[in-house]
């Protein structure tokens, strides 16, 4: 089991098995408080008479010990915010959006959770061959290089859903390309579950990039159309959000367009941050890009120290993920509904930021407004915000 690679921290593993009972007898449920010395109670709801509660061996050790789970406070059977259950409390008989894998499909139940560089025979290089893709005709979405397009990619093995972006015919010399192939460059140095990752560049009628399927599209669009989602269900997406950011964090990337636009949903429990054209790596003696001007930029998502001084660092990843948690609180709603860009940063400047959305929970405002420190050094990083979501996540979760 710890050889799986997908599970290398003990709290991936009391996570995987709450998810999902994969060789045990039920999910594990219900924490229990510490006990003495190292290990407490962790316990799967088997009653003891259960012909699986007195099982001896691992699963049975298992139950009988809770898991210290590193970094993190007392969260397991702690006190619950009564306001925080449901944005809608009639959260038992939704529909659940998922994979073929079934409506609660979960992460790592998910194709595109492990990574496709796992097998070195499969994906040795980035170039994708002709021949071996696929494209079915609806649009999945478009945008500013052109239209992208569902498809299969035949690998040696496997055959593979992916998602296709297609440049526009007319820029097929442009600079949109050298864009797209930067664009490329920068997702195939990323590999992260919660990060859309690139299959491969296909040279051939037009220049294409093949990625990784999120079928169910944009957050902020599911959450407009889905408007019954749980808070419990928002704060696993956002914590999500979270892990791949302070993945791009610890290795040095800055996203720079981060907006619930750009989160993709594979199923209505899993989500990866995508659209990486404006993303940047940054050099070990610097930890911030400077932007040689002003641009077509997303300014409601935008740190004060990117309009004032150009400067993009995680810390203003983490205001704009500020923005997408309100984004994702309020199902979807646009940030400072009817304000110009220049409304926006006056108001920033003068210390007011946007309300709660309605039935926010109190932890997620405040983190909201943690985000949304003026001072980039004052500000928390992804490796502060994650677990704070985190815990948050487990603790509401029960
Ligand atoms: P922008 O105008 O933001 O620069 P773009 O040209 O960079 O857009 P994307 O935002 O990357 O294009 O993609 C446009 C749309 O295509 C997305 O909003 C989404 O609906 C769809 N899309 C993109 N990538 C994927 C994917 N990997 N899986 C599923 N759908 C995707």
């Amino acid at each position: 089991m710890f050889n799986c690679p997908r599970i290398s921290k003990i709290f991936q593993l009391v996570e995987h098995y709450s998810y999902k009972p994969d060789g045990l007898l039920c999910v594990l449920t219900q924490p229990c408080s510490r006990g003495d010395g190292d290990f407490g109670n962790i316990a799967p709801s088997l009653p003891q008479d259960h012909p699986g509660g007195a099982a001896s061996g691992f699963f049975s050790r298992l139950k009988n010990y809770s898991v210290p789970i590193p970094g993190r406070k007392k969260i397991w059977g702690g006190s619950r915010n009564n306001t925080t259950d449901n944005l809608n409390p009639y959260e038992a008989n939704i529909p659940h959006y998922g994979s073929s894998k079934g409506p609660e499909a979960m992460p790592m139940d998910t194709e595109v959770y492990e990574s496709p560089y796992a097998d070195p025979d499969e994906l040795r290089n980035s170039v994708v061959l002709r021949e071996h893709l696929i494209l079915e005709d609806g649009e999945l979405g478009s945008g500013n290089f052109g239209t992208v397009l569902k498809g299969t990619y035949k690998m040696k093995k496997a055959q593979k859903q992916v998602a296709v972006k297609i440049l526009k015919n007319s820029d097929n010399d442009g600079a949109m390309r050298d864009e797209m192939l930067r664009e490329a460059n920068l997702m195939q140095q990323l590999d992260n579950p919660y990060i859309v990752r690139m299959i491969g560049i296909c040279e051939s009628e037009n220049l294409m990039l093949v990625m990784e399927l999120a079928d169910l599209g944009p957050l902020n669009k599911f959450l407009q159309k889905n408007r019954y989602l749980s808070v419990k269900n928002i704060t696993e997406l956002v914590h999500q959000v979270s892990m791949g950011m302070k993945y791009l964090e610890e290795n040095n990337f800055v996203h720079r367009d981060l907006a619930a636009r750009n989160v993709l949903l594979v199923t209505q429990h899993y989500a990866k941050i995508s659209d990486f054209g404006l993303s940047k790596a940054l050099t070990e003696e610097e930890n911030y890009y400077k932007s040689k001007g002003h641009g077509k930029w997303p300014v409601k998502w935008y740190a004060p120290e990117c309009m004032n001084y150009l400067k993009f660092s995680s810390k203003s990843d983490v205001w704009s993920f500020g923005v997408l948690m309100w984004e994702a609180f309020s199902l979807g709603q646009k940030p400072y509904k009817g304000m110009k860009g220049n409304e926006v940063m006056q108001m920033i400047d003068s210390g007011r930021r946007m309300e709660p959305p309605a039935n926010c929970p109190d932890e997620m405002y405040d983190l909201m407004k943690k985000c949304w420190i003026f001072k980039f050094e004052e500000r928390p990083g992804f490796a502060v915000v994650e677990p704070r979501l985190r815990d948050f996540y487990y603790d509401i979760a029960q």
